[in-house]
């Protein structure tokens, strides 16, 4: 085969929710470019993605408008969302329906994939893009394997993509520290919610109670299993962020997944070790985190400052941005592959490949309103850190809170343009 004559209109590099989302979108509104379409995956599916895999209501209408249903894929859903400051604060429900659907990313993406090929989407695992180069007339896209000459490049590799590094590397980079783990269902989140609210009571650093097996044991079960929660108690300690606890699955097996997300916002001020918030918290429910593997990966959130596009390249997903505020990044990676492919159709049918108004399409856009107002409120609330503040804003301020939520941050699934 001669290596530089791979040629194609469309090369995607990465094969997650955006790049799949970028094809998808794009074998819809320009449906001739699809069998010009490529997908480079550096993994074989079903591959493994570090991710609590919770799906809110704007992803499903993304994928319904593309006549997915992801009921197909395995999951959990949770009836409420809870966001706590120790153990007490809002809890958000969607009425007739689930408040966040919770799937296992390696058998969501692989059956994203399955559909993208369906469709007659050329994907191919297990090559991993080393380098590009945008030139004046096409991009070159140098892999492990061969050499890759495209009319355009979508970057959808994710937070350490490869895309990005290669068109912006000097850009200011804002990424969050994450970690995750998988744990089974624990006793007292089969009970129903506890009266006393004796952990409320509880501040970080006293002796942690669940420890002596009280809480292990049902006593102060204050956990449904069918809900997930947010849980701020570390924003004081300088983690500018929550500790996660959403129901989930593992071969039909019920389980809970458990993280830490921190901003990096209150980065320069001193703050313990990132575990260590996240312990406590299991701890309470008397899981002994050493007792479980620990794995971590950062998340690229949004800036207003970030470039997301040069001559023949665009960025989707992470690599573009995922939400500062707590690092939602599913729907947002569908939301811009519906607008990179928008953006690509037109481009082709102008034959003109600057993607000068991509930024700018993003930011119009229903998803780029609400990553602006997530990258406005984790400005705005992280900061201001000091326990009376935080105790003031989840506990006493709900309804403030939902009407912002509401307005700002959620349903904007709703207001993208319709295919
Ligand atoms: C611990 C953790 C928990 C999270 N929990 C949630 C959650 O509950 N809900 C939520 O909405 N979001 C969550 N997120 C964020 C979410 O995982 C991401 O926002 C989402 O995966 C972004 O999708 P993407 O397609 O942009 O990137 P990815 O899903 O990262 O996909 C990128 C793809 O590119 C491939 N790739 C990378 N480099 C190359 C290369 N050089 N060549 C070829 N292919 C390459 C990768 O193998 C991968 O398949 C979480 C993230 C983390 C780290």
């Amino acid at each position: 085969m001669d290596v530089d004559s791979l040629k194609h209109d469309v090369l995607i590099i990465g094969g997650g929710p955006s790049g799949l989302s970028t094809a998808l979108h794009l074998q819809r509104i320009a449906p001739h470019l699809a069998p010009r379409i490529l997908i480079l995956e550096k993994a074989r599916y079903p591959r493994p993605k570090l991710c609590a895999g919770g799906l809110v209501l704007d992803a499903e209408i993304l994928l319904q408008r593309l006549g997915l249903d992801v009921r197909e894929v395995p999951h959990v859903d949770a009836k409420s969302i809870k966001f706590d400051f120790y153990g007490r604060g809002l809890n958000i429900r969607v009425p007739r329906k689930h408040a966040l659907r919770v799937i296992r990313r390696d058998e969501f993406d692989n059956w994203l994939a399955e559909k993208t090929r369906e469709l007659g989407i050329e994907i191919r695992e297990e090559v991993t893009v080393k380098n590009v180069f945008p030139q004046t007339d096409k991009v070159v896209v140098e892999t492990e394997q061969e050499t890759f000459h495209a009319q355009i490049v979508v970057g959808a590799d994710g937070s350490n993509g490869i895309t990005r590094r290669c068109i912006f590397p000097n850009a200011p980079v804002h990424t969050a520290r994450v970690l995750e783990v998988l744990t089974p269902e624990y006793n007292v989140i089969a009970r129903k919610r506890a009266k006393p609210d004796e952990a409320s009571s509880w501040r970080r650093g006293d002796t942690i109670p669940a420890m002596n097996g009280e809480i292990a044991s049902g006593k102060n079960a204050l956990r449904n299993y069918g809900d997930a929660y947010f849980e701020f108690s570390p924003v004081p300690d300088n983690i500018a962020g929550y500790v996660w606890d959403f129901p989930t699955q593992l071969n039909n097996k019920p389980m809970r997944c458990w993280g830490i997300y921190d901003t990096n916002l209150l980065a320069g001020e001193k703050r313990p070790q990132l575990k260590r918030p996240l312990a406590e918290e299991m701890a309470r429910f008397g899981i002994d985190l050493n007792d479980y593997e620990i794995k971590g990966y950062p998340i690229r959130w949004f800036s207003p400052q970030s470039p997301m596009s040069a001559s023949r390249v665009l960025l989707v997903g992470d690599a573009a941005g995922a939400d500062p505020l707590l690092g939602e990044g599913i729907s947002m990676a569908l939301g811009y592959g519906a607008l990179a492919a928008r953006e690509i159709s037109e481009s082709f049918q102008r034959n003109e490949f600057s993607f000068n108004g991509y930024k700018r399409r993003v930011v119009r856009s229903a998803l780029g309103q609400s990553l602006f107002a997530r990258w406005f409120i984790a400005h705005m609330i992280y900061p201001l850190k000091w326990r009376w503040f935080q105790f003031l804003l989840w506990r006493m301020m709900k309804p403030l809170l939902i009407l912002i939520a509401r307005v700002f941050v959620l349903n904007w699934g709703k207001r993208m343009p319709a295919l």
